[in-house]
């Protein structure tokens, strides 16, 4: 029997089930909770801490991987060593398209040893970012938007490029001009400016508590890292750098290291908060 399986076995057969939510693959659940002390719920690999978010409740950002195993999951909530409740979450297919892409060769040839390296070590330095649970809380205001122009591509569509590799879109593209304003969804600190190869031009902003926005082919700066940003700050300007078929905006949002819709994510959460 398979560990997950039995580890289910466990969370229904040792322990009353107090409650079962439906969540699709690519979203995130927001668990609230009244106020506990040293809350966190845990939930496979992860352990993920409630934020105080308004007087009375708290809040713990769940994700689930585009990628995860659909069916059920455990998760226990705890206060310090203090079991509070078990749920299961149902995890179903979202409704993701799939699309066709052509790219230019040059990014789909096998990659030089020293590209390998270069795009190995970014990959590497981003995902040590995004695994960085910061202590600190920026949420406080509902999101906005990064620019008001029309979406072009969705989060989770499944790419095949040259109808070869297939992967899916980890973000949401905003149609854009070459150097078109980019402000940031909330209040955050910066922790990445940088050209990096498949991502071009690339700001990440950090907003507490393992929620990261991400602001890709980029063609000129605005904040440096260390800078502390307010929503709807200009960050930087849009552009065409690293691997793309034509100018736009990639926003993508990684949430305890898992990509999840931005779009959903900021919609679900300004549900909860009034400002
Ligand atoms: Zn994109």
């Amino acid at each position: 029997m398979n560990k997950l399986l039995l580890i289910l076995l466990f969370c229904y057969y040792l322990n009353a089930v107090d409650k079962k939510i439906n969540v699709e693959n690519g979203t995130v659940y927001f668990l609230k909770t009244e106020k506990i002390v040293d809350g966190r719920v845990e939930i496979g690999k992860k352990s993920i801490a409630f934020i105080p978010y308004n007087d009375s409740e708290m809040l713990a950002i769940i994700p689930f991987d585009y990628k995860s195993s659909l069916g059920e999951v455990c998760a226990k909530v705890f206060s310090g060593a203090k079991e509070l409740e078990t749920l299961v979450f149902n995890v179903k297919k979202g409704k993701y398209k799939e699309e066709n892409l052509t790219v230019s060769s040059k990014h789909v040839t096998l990659p030089s040893k020293e590209l390998r390296k270069r795009t190995s070590k970014e990959y590497a330095d981003a995902y040590k970012i995004y695994n960085k649970v910061t202590k600190k809380n920026y949420l406080k205001k509902k999101f906005a938007l990064p620019m008001s122009t029309k979406t072009t591509s969705e989060y989770g569509n499944a790419r095949v490029f040259n109808g070869k590799i297939a992967r899916y879109h980890s973000g949401v593209d905003f149609r854009a001009k070459v150097g078109s304003i980019v402000k940031v969804v909330n209040d955050g600190k910066v922790v990445l400016v940088d050209n990096r190869y498949y991502a071009g031009g690339s700001v990440i902003v950090d907003h507490g508590y393992g929620v990261y926005s991400c602001y890709f082919h980029l063609s000129g700066f605005d904040v440096s890292v260390g800078d502390v940003v307010r929503r709807g700050e200009i960050i930087a300007r849009s552009g065409k750098s690293g691997r793309v078929t034509g100018p736009h905006l990639h926003l993508s949002f990684k949430v305890h290291g898992v990509s999840v819709s931005p779009l959903h994510f900021m919609d679900k959460f300004n549900n909860l908060v009034l400002n």
